[in-house]
Parts: structure tokens; C-alpha cells; sequence
């Protein structure tokens, strides 16, 4: 554990800390957190975008096998999304 200076009010912090002590100036930790979690959420909506075409597809019966297919993506991409946020949350 080392200290590190904050940008802010110039205090002692911990380099482990998620804020300022002091001042309660967001540290480094809190950036990564936010990025994965858009990213699992971009999935996630993707994937519901993905099942939705499906659906018209399907249900249109014009390209059935094609809209059934994406159905199938859909949902596997969901899972993948909600597994992921999950594993990153720990
Ligand atoms: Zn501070």
C-alpha cells in the first residue's frame, strides 16, 4: 500500500482508495467500473435488438429459418451479456 496525492486538495490517500478521504475527489478505481458495465449493458440492448428482428422475420414467415436464427442469437447474446456483467461485478 502506497500513498498518492490527491489532485484535488493536494491530501494523503491511500492508492487502493476509490475517493479522497478528504475531499471525496473520485479516484481511478471508480472510471473502470462504469466502462464495463456500458459495455455489458450495449450487449444487452444489441442483443434485444438482434431477437426483435428475429421476431419480425419470423413472424413476417417471409425468411422464418433466418428470423428463428436470430431469435436464437438474441438470446444466447443476452445470456453471454448478463453472465459477463455478473462475472465483472464479482
Ligand atoms: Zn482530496
Amino acid at each position: 500500500m502506497a500513498l498518492i496525492y490527491c489532485p484535488e486538495c493536494n491530501g494523503a490517500v491511500s492508492d487502493r482508495a476509490v475517493g479522497c478521504p478528504h475531499c471525496a475527489y473520485p479516484l481511478q478505481a471508480a472510471l473502470p467500473i462504469e466502462a464495463t458495465g456500458k459495455k455489458w449493458k450495449g450487449l444487452a440492448l444489441f442483443a434485444i435488438a438482434v431477437a426483435t428482428v428475429g421476431f419480425g422475420m419470423a413472424g413476417g414467415g417471409v425468411r422464418g429459418d433466418v428470423g428463428a436464427r436470430l431469435i436464437v442469437l438474441g438470446v444466447m447474446l443476452a445470456i453471454v451479456s448478463r453472465v459477463g456483467s455478473w462475472w465483472q461485478n464479482g
